[in-house]
């Protein structure tokens, strides 16, 4: 049943930041009555210009749901949603599926998707790629776990957010495959910063060797998003450097409970800790450049050139 005011159906979106907003306003625009959460008021007000309503609490929002979609930052938010006083099992909503698309992490994904269940609550972990933009212009990649019966019913809410949509597996393997992601998001950002480390050493013009990388094999999603702003010291966010390393514990959580080696993983770990620990932590992802500006002594004025 969906409400006479909706064509689709009624969306609770809870968590209305940097890419929750995109994607609660693309299911506005695609027809459904969209009501919103933000544990800070006023997030979702720039919103009331497409038909998006606030509520005052989560359980203003999930009651009269269709469908319960989350974008919010960790894991423990998500298990808030879920066992918190107002939140999903307390109060289940009308629809009964429940759609997380932040990342977190797997085990408690699973874990919750059990509970959920047990109180005939379907969930489906949909983590996504594609940045800022990617919610912004609808074409987000999304990797989605949990039963096919509830994906299906998922999926006409997915296709308003993203064009990539596929269905990896149960319970959680929608963020088994959003860490593997990531794992070769950051690893290409380290590539790239270390690249324009040796080439600004050279003395090449930093901006032209992009464009020459870009056409070849070097090119990639990361060189073509964050490289200029690498070159050009804008460090604004997009993705923070807080929500990089949340996600590469999440990785080196996993791959201890395997057990699997990811030596790589924990260089570039490091890298991010030593980010956050100069304070880049609200900086976008391209500022791990920085790090390669401190390894290199530029702070302390060192010449970025060879030594002679
Ligand atoms: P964000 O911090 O901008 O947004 C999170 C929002 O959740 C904020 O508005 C915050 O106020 C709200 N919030 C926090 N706790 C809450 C609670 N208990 N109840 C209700 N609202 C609460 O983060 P973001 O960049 O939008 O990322 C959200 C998720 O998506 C994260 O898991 C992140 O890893 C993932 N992600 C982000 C990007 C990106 O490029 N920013 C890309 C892909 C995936």
């Amino acid at each position: 049943m969906t409400d006479s005011k909706s064509k689709t159906g009624r969306v609770a979106f809870v968590g209305i930041g940097v890419m929750g907003r995109e994607m609660a306003r693309n299911l506005a625009q695609a027809g459904h009555d969209v009501i919103a959460y933000d544990i800070v008021p006023g997030a979702v007000s720039a919103l009331a210009e497409y038909g998006v309503r606030a509520a005052a609490s989560i359980s203003g929002a999930v009651r009269q749901a269709d469908i319960v979609v989350s974008m919010l930052p960790d894991t423990p938010q998500v298990e808030m949603l879920v066992h918190g006083p107002d939140g999903l099992l307390a109060m289940p909503p009308k629809g009964r599926l429940f759609v997380d698309m932040s990342t977190i992490a797997p085990e408690a994904t699973r874990r919750m998707g059990e509970a959920l269940l047990a109180a005939g609550i379907d969930m489906v972990d949909a983590p996504v790629s594609g940045g800022p933009g990617g919610a912004r212009d609808a074409r987000l990649s999304i990797m989605a776990g949990g039963s096919v019966p509830a994906f299906e019913a998922a999926l006409p809410y997915l296709r308003a957010m993203g064009t990539t949509i596929n269905h990896v597996g149960g319970p959680g393997a929608g963020q088994a495959v959003k860490l593997c992601n990531q794992l070769v998001c950051a690893l290409n950002i380290q590539a790239i910063c270390e690249a324009l480390s040796l080439g600004r050493s050279f003395g090449i013009d930093l901006a032209q060797m992009r464009e020459v990388l870009k056409g070849g094999s070097a090119n990639s999603w990361m060189l073509d998003n964050l490289g200029a702003a690498m070159i050009e010291g804008d460090t604004s966010a997009g993705f923070r450097i807080d929500l990089m390393m949340k996600d590469l514990r999440l990785v080196l959580d996993a791959a201890r409970q395997g057990p699997v080696p990811l030596p790589a993983t924990a260089l570039v770990a490091a890298q991010y800790m030593e980010a956050q620990a100069h304070g880049e932590g609200a900086n976008g992802n391209q500022a791990l450049f920085r790090v390669y500006d401190r390894l290199a002594g530029l702070e302390r004025g060192q010449p970025a050139g060879r030594a002679a």
